[in-house]
Parts: C-alpha cells; structure tokens; sequence
C-alpha cells in the first residue's frame, strides 16, 4: 500500500505526497500514518534535506480519518484506542519538532503542509502539527474540524493544538460547532497562515522551508513564558472564557451529547498543564467518547450509513436515471422551494401553477434566495444569473415537453391531484411523476395515473432548501426505474434519501405526530408543560412536542386529525388529544402563525414562553410524573413507531430508519436514531418500559411483536437486520 509518496529534489526539499490510491478524496488510515511516519524519519535522517512539503496528489488535501478505521480501533477496547492515538500523537508531535533539540530549539527541519484544497479532521489536525500551512485559493475548499458532528471530537491533537493557537474562545466555533472555512476565511481566523494562488503553492511552499529561521520552527507552546491567548482556565479573562463555555456547551446540547463535554474537558484541563501532558489528556478523553454507545451510534448513522443510502444502497440496477430537465407543478411553498434546490443543481426547471402570477411568485422564491447568498458573499451575480436562468415559470402544461422527472406539489385535495396528473400525462406521457403530498396515499393517487408503474411519492420536508432528508415512497404499483430515477434525482440535489412503502404518514410523519400528540395528551392531564418541553429537550430533541405543533401550526393538526378520523371511524384512538387541539383552534391559538399557540408571543413574533391560559382550561395535577417518565413516554411513542413501520414492510432497511429520523425530524441525534437507541437500552429494557407505560397509558405502548421476540432471544436490530441486509 502507499498512500503516501517521497521525493527529494536538487534543492534539498523533500515532498511528500498524500495520494490515496483509488480514492478520490485522502482519507487516513492506520497504515497510513505509518507510511508518513516512515517518510517524516527519511526527511529528518537525511542531511542532504532542508526541509518537507507536506502536500496532496488530489485536488484536496483530506477529507479526515476513515471513520471505518475508528470502528476498528474500538474493537479493540479502552487501552488499544489510547495507544493508538498515542500513537498518532507521537508522528504528529515528531513533525512538530522535526528534529529540534527542545532545550536549545536548535537543529530542527522546516515542514510546511500546502494544502489544495479541503482539508478536514486530521486533515487539518496534520497541518496544525507543522510549522505553516499554506493553503491554494481555491474557494471552493473547506477546512476546518467537522468531528463534533458525527459525535466525536478532534482527538489526534485539534483539539489541544487550536486552542492553544486561537485561544478557546475564538477556537470555540471550529472545535464545538465543527465551523468550516474556505481559504480565506480560515486565514483571517488564524486557523491558517497564508494563501496564494492555487499556481503558485508548491513554489510557495518551498520558497518558506529554504527561507525559514530557527525561530520559525518554535511553536508559541514550545516557547518558554507560553500564555495561552485569551487567557488559561485561572486568568480572570480565561475564567470568563470557561465559564461562559461550559454554560453555552450545557444550553445547547443539554448534557446528551457526551463529545461536547469531553472536549471542553481537554481544553480545560489540558490548558492547565503542560503540552505533551495535555495531549496525554486529550486521547483519555478522546477515548472515553470513542468507548461511548452514542459516537459509535452517531458515526454508523450520520456518516457511514447515511452516505451509504446517499450513494444508493437501496436503488434498483438499472440504467443511470440522471435529470436534466424537471416539471414541477405548484409554485405554493413546496413547489417553490423544490424548483430552486433543482436549478440549483444544474437542472432546467418548469414551474407550473395555475395562475402566472402564482407561477412567478414561485419562481421570486429562488431569486430572493439566491439574492440572500449574494448578499453574503457566498453566491456571485453570474452564478444567480444562471440558476434563475434554469427556472421557467408558466401556466402552460405543453411546457413539460421534453422533462424527465414530473413533481407534484399542488393543493392536498385528490381531486386537485387528480386533474392535474391527467394533464401533465398528456403534455408529458411516459414520464415518471411523483406526488410530494404529505398524508394522501400513493396507491390511491396514482389511480388517476394511466402509467402507475410512473407513479411515485417524492416526500420533501420543509424548508426544502435546508431539509436533507427526501421521504422516496413506493405504491403499489410503483416500478423499478421510478424508485432509480427518484433515487437519481435526489442525489443530483444533495440531499439524503429513504425508500419507503405506501402507508399512512409514511414513516416520518407517522413517528412524529404521536411524539406531538403524548406531549398534547400530557397536557390533558394535567401534566405541567413546561416539564413536557424540557424532558424532551433533556433527551435531546431538538423542539418540544407543544413548541413542533405551533411552528407547523395547529390548524394543520386539525385538519389531520379530523382526516384521519374520519379514514379510521372507530378505531381512531387520540380523541383526548382533539380535545385540546381543537380547543386551542376554536380560541384562535393557531401557533406561530398567529402569534398564539402553545407558547405566547411578542408583537414582532418572538416566542415567550408557555402560554399561561392553558392552566385555567387543563389544571396543574398536584402530583407530577417524573422526568423520566415523561421522557419514555415522549420517546417510545416515536420509537414504538419506527418498530411497527419496519414490522409492517414500511420501512425494509433500519439504516433508513436512523438515518430518516435524524435527519426528517430530529431524533435525539446523540442516540443515532430509534433502532440505534433501543440496541442501546435492550431490547429486554425497552419491553419492560413498554410494560409500565401500558398498564399505565394504555395499550398504545404495548411492544410490538418482533421487540419481544427480539427480547426473548437477546436480539438487537443491528445484529439482526444491520449492515447490507434488508429486512422484508
Ligand atoms: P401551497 O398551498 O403553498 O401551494 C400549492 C400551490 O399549488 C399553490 O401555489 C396553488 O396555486 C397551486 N395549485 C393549486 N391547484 C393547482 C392546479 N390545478 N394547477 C397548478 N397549480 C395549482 O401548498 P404547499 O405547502 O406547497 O404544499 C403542496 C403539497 O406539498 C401538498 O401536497 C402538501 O401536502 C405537500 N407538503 C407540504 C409540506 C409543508 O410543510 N407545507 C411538507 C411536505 C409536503
């Protein structure tokens, strides 16, 4: 293997390459670093070499660690990920001092890391380790430490290294909030030294290691009298700094995310000693999160399966099904936003409604967009230009001549679908059509459709330009090639796809309003709401179930209730939830919209706080559940869901499962989706649970069958149904 190349020229600098073989972006692996440490010992060993270039052979520098290779290591336990990030440190500390003697600081090698492009985890956590980073101008690059996203942080010295270089303030947003820069953005924060022209990087690079003083090669740690900018955890600054920290890290993640906690710990300890110790205390905090359910739930989910089913682990052999051309029907909020994520992505768009002006007030959605990115500085006017260039506003259906993907997002009314799939079927025939409707049934849809083997579900969330998960629903009838051009489409747009069978809500909608309808429910009860609220943001919600229901307005549950009753008749089992919905209806409290909801809010829309009226109506039980209790109520009744579409063939694939819960409503990340928590607790635990909630809520916390069957035999989903299988 050679991930890494060596070469000296006449000059006397040696280069060394990063260059992955059959990859198109470096990635790092164990044997990686061994070959890079051997090549750091050639350098060093060689008095014919000045100095190194560290550089990339691709057109980026890394995209970071191979997080296959993190899964790896942890199955090795405790001590064998500490030694193994030991031994990272030891190369990368080897680098640091290229050879120094560290009392005299003399006699040490320049490295310099020319980066051409992204250079991500270690891939900035190497050039943090050298003497200069240089990076090529290239704005499409993005440097920075993305760790703390997949819920781990940068163990190979980021950590320990950028705080000591910005200071843990202004390295704050990098480390706990995985910001990314481009080029110049990353020099202007100082996580980078210098860029130039992309032409000019090598020449640069080796033009720094021939000119470079002893001094250059000292990091401000290494220094004697080092102070740590911003000040150290004891400095009165420094303690301002950490104070406020700890209070931010706690407020935003409300203690679940076990990454964000160790990392500030490393910052904070390791600010408090010595470097080479601090590195020490950074790889034992770096492996407590690896040895930690949730970073091993968070990486297979967010990163390993999640880009698995963005590369179509579930799509159907046939031919490429690229879109160049898509007709959309409906320039309504949905319809708006799916046009401007596809010109977006380079495809031409029609946009069809049925009045022009509604047609053009569809396609100003993607220019006040687009003018948004102008204004800071991410979008150029040539390239606004050329994306509202893409979109066609029009009323007329002959206008879908010659598009290869039809989406529907007109009112939710079948008879309104109806006469519109008719129309586009003509203008368009043999094209393949998805519906974006939120409740109405695939199957029954597409029998207005002459061609159902066309007929799919693209399910979008909204805002669709900041939503990454894309609900794929397959009717009945649906076929192959229309699973694989829905497939297609979503890839060309970035975003993530699930495959779903047709069935009530599908499987987002389905696992979400009984999470919104337990806290409804609980509020019935007398269950104090502002303990509702908070026991789902303690178990890592993102909103809680009153504050959901008033951001997607309370006329809508309404409207879905009622829909859903009148489909069920007398099976129909959240009557004590109507209650209080429809009260809040028939009083005006319509959510967020009208400025009265669940929560009261200011004039100018601002969200106050729980609307105090609600206790006159649904008084306060003296006796209130504990917290516990309303979190396994709040999570099960999602949960318990996800069981039951899997169960039934709705979802065959419980990578989709975790994946499309994350990422379509927020499922407590830090767990790594439904299946990935209840791998976590037990099954055992999970129908004892189930058990308790019954015998006290009824029998819509009863276990499914397959949870006490996988109980009874020590099951867990990722054993039973993980990795490539699917499930049906
Ligand atoms: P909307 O009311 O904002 O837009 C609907 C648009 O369809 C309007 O512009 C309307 O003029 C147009 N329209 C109606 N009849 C038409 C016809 N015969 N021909 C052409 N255009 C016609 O609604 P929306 O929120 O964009 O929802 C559209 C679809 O997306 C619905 O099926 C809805 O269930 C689904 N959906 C909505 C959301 C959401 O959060 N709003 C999320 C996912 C899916």
């Amino acid at each position: 293997m050679t991930d890494f190349t060596y070469a000296v020229d006449a000059d006397g600098v040696a280069t060394i390459t990063w260059d992955v073989a059959a990859k198109s972006m470096n990635v790092m692996s164990l044997a990686g670093f061994a070959e890079l440490s051997g090549h750091v010992d050639a350098a060093l060993a060689d008095p014919a070499v000045k100095g190194v270039i560290i550089t990339s052979g691709k057109k980026d520098f890394a995209g970071g660690m191979d997080l296959n290779v993190i899964a790896q290591m942890r199955a090795g336990g405790a001590q064998a990920i500490f030694d193994g990030v030991m031994q990272m440190h030891g190369v990368l500390r080897k680098i640091e001092l290229a050879g120094m003697d560290f009392k005299t600081k003399k006699g040490g090698k320049p490295i310099v890391a020319a980066l051409p492009g992204t250079a991500l985890g270690i891939g900035l956590e190497l050039p943090l380790s050298c003497h200069r980073i240089i990076a090529a101008d290239n704005p499409k690059a993005k440097i920075g430490l993305p760790e703390i996203m997949v819920g781990i942080f940068p163990g190979a010295g980021g950590t320990t290294r950028l705080s000591r270089k910005l200071g843990a303030m202004m390295a704050a947003p990098f480390l706990l909030e995985g910001k990314l820069s481009d080029p110049k953005a990353a020099k202007a924060a100082g996580l980078i030294d210098e860029v130039v022209p992309a032409g000019d990087l090598l020449a640069r690079a080796k033009e720094w290691v021939l000119a470079a003083k002893e001094a250059d090669l000292v990091k401000p740690w290494d220094d004697k009298g080092y102070k740590m900018p911003g000040g150290a955890p004891y400095h009165p600054a420094g303690f301002m700094t950490f104070v406020g920290a700890s209070a931010m890290v706690n407020g935003k993640t409300q203690g679940v995310f076990p990454a964000a906690k160790a990392l500030l710990a490393a910052v904070y300890e390791g600010a408090l000693v010595p470097f080479d110790a601090a590195l020490r205390i950074e790889a034992r905090h770096f492996t407590s999160v690896l040895m930690n359910p949730s970073s091993s739930a968070m990486i297979r989910s967010l990163f390993i399966n999640k880009e698995a089913l963005e590369k179509g682990a579930n799509r159907p052999k046939v031919e490429d099904q690229t879109v160049r051309k898509l007709g959309v029907l409906g320039a309504g909020m949905m319809g708006a936003g799916i046009a401007y994520v596809a010109a977006n992505a380079g495809i031409e768009v029609v946009l069809i409604d049925a009045t022009q002006e509604a047609a053009d007030r569809g396609r100003k959605h993607s220019e006040d967009l687009l003018d948004k990115g102008v204004k800071r500085g991410k979008v150029t006017a040539e390239k606004k230009a050329e994306v509202l260039g893409r979109v066609t506003a029009t009323t007329d259906y002959a206008a879908l001549q010659g598009v290869d993907l039809i989406v529907e997002a007109v009112f939710e009314d079948p008879k309104v679908k109806a006469e519109v799939t008719k129309k586009a079927e003509v203008a368009a025939p043999g094209v393949v059509y998805a519906t974006n409707t939120s409740t109405l049934p695939i199957t029954a849809l597409s029998a207005a459709s002459s061609q159902p083997e066309n007929f799919i579900g693209i399910h979008f969330f909204s805002p669709v330009d900041k939503m990454m998960l894309v609900e794929i629903i397959r009717g009945e009838r649906t076929g192959e090639v229309a699973v694989a051009k829905a497939l297609d489409f979503v890839r060309q747009i970035r975003k993530t796809p699930i495959v779903v069978n047709d069935a009530r809500f599908f499987y987002a909608n389905r696992c979400i309003i009984p999470y919104i309808n337990e806290g409804i429910r609980m509020v019935a009860e007398g269950v104090e709401p502002a303990l509702v609220e908070n026991a789902a943001k303690l178990v890592g919600m993102p909103l809680g179930p009153l504050q959901l229901v008033d951001e997607t307005s309370i006329d809508l549950g309404v409207k879905i209730a009622k829909a859903t009753r009148a489909a069920m008749g007398s099976d129909y089992p959240d009557g004590a939830v109507d209650e209080v919905l429809f009260w809040m209806a028939d009083h005006g409290r319509l959510g967020r919209k009208a400025n009265a909801g669940f929560y009261a809010y200011s004039d100018k829309g601002e969200r106050q706080g729980l609307w105090e009226g609600l206790a006159a109506k649904y008084p306060l039980d003296k006796m209130q559940p504990s917290l516990a209790d309303v979190q396994h109520r709040l999570l099960m009744a999602q949960v318990l869901e996800a069981v039951r579409a899997l169960e039934e063939g709705v979802l065959t694939d419980i990578r989709e499962g975790d994946v499309g819960a994350i990422l379509g409503w927020g499922f407590a990340p830090w767990s790594g989706g439904p299946f990935s928590w209840l791998d976590m607790i037990g099954a055992a635990r999970a129908v004892e649970i189930c058990r308790g909630l019954t015998a006290q809520f009824g029998k819509r916390f009863h276990a499914p069958k397959l949870l006490v069957e996988m109980a009874e035999k020590g099951e867990t989903f990722y054993s039973r149904f993980g990795g490539e299988k699917a499930v049906a």
